[in-house]
């Protein structure tokens, strides 16, 4: 474990100005970008363009987090595999990389545990302990990044809906998709980036203006008040009309479709009535609800909705011209689903 700032922390700004207090010219800080973000490069000896000296200090002076996951587990059929990296002072994170449709695609934490507490969702049964830095997230991206070039393969997209509420940590949030985005660095494209929220709504009008071009997606699992204060303790703050408000100014605002998500839960929002309820909620807004039958968790007893209820939820939102799909459950054996990401460190 290092006691050193991440480099990953850094802006490109930062750097540059590190460097030049080191009697460096200024475009080091590019060639250092350039190694760490594009060729994912995560030691410095290994960056021979720069003079020894300077290699050097980099080391001396930054952790590149090389270290090696604490953890590491793939399930039984292959498509998952979670993670747990260690973070600088003795917390630690899960991630998780996802292989489906000969696509791969991270999805990463803001935060160590979460502090919206949602009812069915591991992460929110365990509290927050801290935010991560834009580092901490960015750096999970780049260890899987750097699993798929060894492997000749790369990350399509990236879904920060792992451990913790995004728009609670919203500084740390966005200079992470700026330093993915980086035309010098990662590169990686913004509409292959989607954020979840519980719906924090000056978090949604925030990112609208800041990131026209990346994913939403909103938690939203219950279409009236009564049941969705009862699952997620978010509601009572920003209820669902005042939601739904802000997504259809998020969808005018930029042009971008926003998503659902809907864990199907056994007799409490699986019956026709829900649906109903959903379409009437959604009618007429550039949408698409992503179900997914509801991953078991050790503090919630609910159940997932049996095969029938999600077939016909899933009629009636199409006969209603509501996109929609299911998720196919993964990484159930090693807990890697959505709602499933606890540590117990
Ligand atoms: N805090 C953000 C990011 C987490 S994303 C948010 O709430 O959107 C994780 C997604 O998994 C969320 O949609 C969450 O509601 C969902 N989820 C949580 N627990 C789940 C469970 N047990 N089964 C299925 N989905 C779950």
């Amino acid at each position: 474990m290092s006691t050193l700032p991440l480099i990953y922390d850094q802006s490109m700004e930062d750097l540059q100005s590190i460097i030049q207090s080191w009697d460096e010219p200024a475009y080091r800080a590019s060639q250092i970008w350039q190694a760490v973000y594009h060729r994912l490069v995560h030691t410095p000896e290994e960056m021979t363009e720069l003079p020894t000296a300077l290699r050097q200090r980099l080391a001396e002076s930054f952790d590149f987090g090389a270290y090696e996951p604490m953890r590491c587990v793939r399930s039984k059929d292959g498509t998952t595999e979670k993670v747990l990296l260690a973070l600088n002072d003795g917390q630690s994170v899960e991630a998780v990389l996802m292989h489906y449709d000969r696509r791969q695609t991270a999805c990463i934490s803001t935060q160590v545990g979460c502090a919206m507490a949602c009812t069915f969702c591991a992460t929110g049964q365990m509290g927050l302990r801290r935010n991560l830095s834009a580092g901490e997230i960015v750096i999970q991206a780049l260890h899987f990044a750097r699993q798929l070039q060894r492997e000749e393969r790369r990350l399509d997209n990236i879904v920060v809906m792992g451990m913790g509420e995004p728009f609670h940590n919203y500084q740390s949030l966005a200079q992470a998709i700026r330093r993915l985005n980086h035309p010098q660095g990662f590169r990686f494209g913004s509409r292959r980036m989607t954020v979840s929220t519980v719906g924090l709504i000056p978090g949604i009008v925030q990112f609208g203006n800041d990131f026209p071009q990346v994913n939403l997606a909103i938690s939203l699992h219950a279409a009236t008040n009564e049941l969705r204060n009862q699952l997620i303790p978010a509601n009572k703050r920003y209820p669902v009309e005042a939601l739904l408000s802000a997504c259809r100014a998020h969808v005018d605002r930029t042009g971008r479709r926003v998503t659902f998500e809907w864990a199907l839960i056994q007799e409490l929002n699986d019956g026709v009535g829900h649906a109903q309820a959903l379409v009437s909620l959604v009618k007429g807004l550039r949408c698409h609800v992503n179900l997914i039958p509801l991953n078991p968790t050790s503090t919630y007893p609910g159940k997932a909705s049996s095969p029938t209820h999600c077939d016909e939820f899933v009629r009636l939102l199409s006969k209603h011209g509501i996109s929609n799909s299911i998720r196919v459950r993964r990484g159930l054996d090693i807990e890697a689903g959505c709602g499933q990401l606890a540590t117990s460190s």
